[in-house]
């Protein structure tokens, strides 16, 4: 008599899987945010805007990406809509545009407490115009 045995094998099949998850977007980087120090003196007030004559170079600074873009100013007139309210400002590295605003009213501009802001939907600061020194 012969007893056959028979013996099962079982083959596992391992699957690997290899996940490439970026949790974080790139270029983001909180913490880091660019100051006006960096690029020269930031422009705020109207009056700093009023200054600016022809050929003088403005910079459109970005928060989390520095510079953007440099303006030359042609004239006054252009000075002017620069800050213009609601005048809009892009930056190429957020792919966002952002929005020119003024702490008071600007037909009360001059006033020591007025200031401009470059704005997201959210209200938040996040470009500013700088000129070299
Ligand atoms: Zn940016």
């Amino acid at each position: 008599m012969k007893t056959l045995k028979l013996l099962l094998t079982a083959a596992v099949a391992v699957l690997t899987f290899s996940s490439a998850a970026s949790a974080l977007p790139p270029g983001k980087e909180d913490g880091s945010e660019a100051t006006a120090k960096e690029y020269g003196t930031e422009l705020a007030t109207k009056a700093q805007f009023t200054e600016l004559k022809a050929g003088d170079k403005v910079t459109l600074v970005c928060k989390m990406h520095g510079p953007q873009k440099e303006i030359t100013v042609k004239d006054s007139k252009m000075a002017m809509e620069l800050c213009e309210e609601n005048h809009m400002a892009h930056c190429d590295t957020c792919k966002k545009d952002y929005k020119v605003t003024w702490l008071n009213p600007s037909g009360k501009s001059g006033g020591p407490t007025t200031a401009m802001n470059i704005v997201d939907e959210n209200g938040k600061p996040c470009m500013m115009y700088t000129k070299a020194m």
